[in-house]
């Protein structure tokens, strides 16, 4: 098993768990694609997921009763890896230096864990990275974030609370810049899309970034729990509204049975997902891969 599929495997193991279940009897029968479908529901896959999924189950019965757990479960994944076309970012490196990714999300979306684990997976894979503490609206968001730094050695761009949001970015454009950094990866402040005045502060960044470079931020990702079921779409939904989003980075898909909100959210978006948080360690921030997912939550081995 792949170090990355081993993590979806465990991340998504409570989805699986219940599709465990269902499948345990012996053979499929009507009443357990009754189930299936109810699970599909409340893991948050959606109706147009769960339907497509239920109708291609339901019609490869049909033709054949003595279908099996297993042939199921290779149904399910397909049409979800289907579903998922597109859905997996690609950081290109190279194509700016630095590289400006801004994370935004609501406060306790996972967004300056998740700046930190991506800072960590960007150096280990072998980029330069520098992070900048663009929070300043709450001091224990720019303590968390030296802190996680400092564990992790990277190096941090911060300022006191209460300081310019846009200032700091500047400067940490400024020194990624000097440093020749791969990567800058600014942390902005957990906002409502309701609050204007945060979202005219990001608004700000972004003017201030194309002073020195027209095209920064190049991306632009929305950090978004993917454990708190239909409120993640629309909160997605609403951000990408008020401010142009690239894409996403769905967290704590770990410990939950819902880990269907990520085809619902891509399906409503459009927007590809770059990476997964699938744990509360550095290292469980991983790249999105739609195949290894799709197999995950169907309690499938790795192709
Ligand atoms: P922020 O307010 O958006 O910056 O959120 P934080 O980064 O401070 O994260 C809020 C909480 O969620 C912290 O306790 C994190 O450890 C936890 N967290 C973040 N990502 C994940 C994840 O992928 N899985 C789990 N289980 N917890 C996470």
């Amino acid at each position: 098993m792949s170090n990355f599929f081993g993590f979806f495997k465990k991340g998504f193991s409570k989805t699986a768990d219940r599709v465990a279940t269902i499948f345990g009897q012996a053979q499929l029968d009507e009443d357990s694609i009754e189930e299936l479908e109810e699970m599909l529901y409340t893991a948050d896959f959606g109706v147009e997921t769960t339907e497509e999924v239920i109708d291609t189950i339901r019609s490869a019965y049909k033709k054949d009763k003595s279908f099996r757990e297993k042939s199921a479960g290779e149904i399910g994944a397909e049409v979800l890896i289907r579903q998922l076309e597109g859905s997996e970012g690609q950081l290109k490196k190279g194509e700016h230096q630095p590289h400006v990714i801004c994370m935004i999300g609501v406060n306790g979306s996972g967004k300056t864990t998740s700046c930190a684990k991506l800072g960590k997976h960007l150096q280990d894979t072998g980029h330069s990275v520098l992070i900048a503490a663009a929070d300043t609206f709450r001091a224990a968001a720019n303590e968390q974030l030296k802190e996680w730094c400092d564990r992790l050695g990277l190096p941090l761009i911060a300022s006191q609370q209460g300081a310019d949001a846009a200032a700091v970015a500047y400067d940490a454009y400024a020194a990624a810049r000097a440093r020749n950094a791969d990567y800058l990866i600014i942390d902005t402040a957990g906002r409502l899309h309701t609050k204007s005045n945060l979202m005219d502060e990001l608004a700000k960044i972004k003017r201030v970034l194309a002073k020195q470079d027209s095209e920064a931020p190049h991306s632009s990702w929305l950090v978004v729990d993917g454990s708190i079921g239909s409120n993640s779409i629309q909160q997605a939904r609403v951000f990408n509204d008020s401010f142009p989003l690239s894409g996403l980075i769905v967290t704590k898909l770990d410990g939950t049975s819902k880990g269907g909100a990520i085809v619902a959210i891509y399906r409503e978006l459009q927007k590809p997902v770059y990476y997964v948080g699938l744990g509360e360690k550095p290292e469980d921030l991983k790249p999105f891969d739609r195949e290894d997912y799709s197999r995950a939550v169907f309690g499938l081995s790795e192709l």
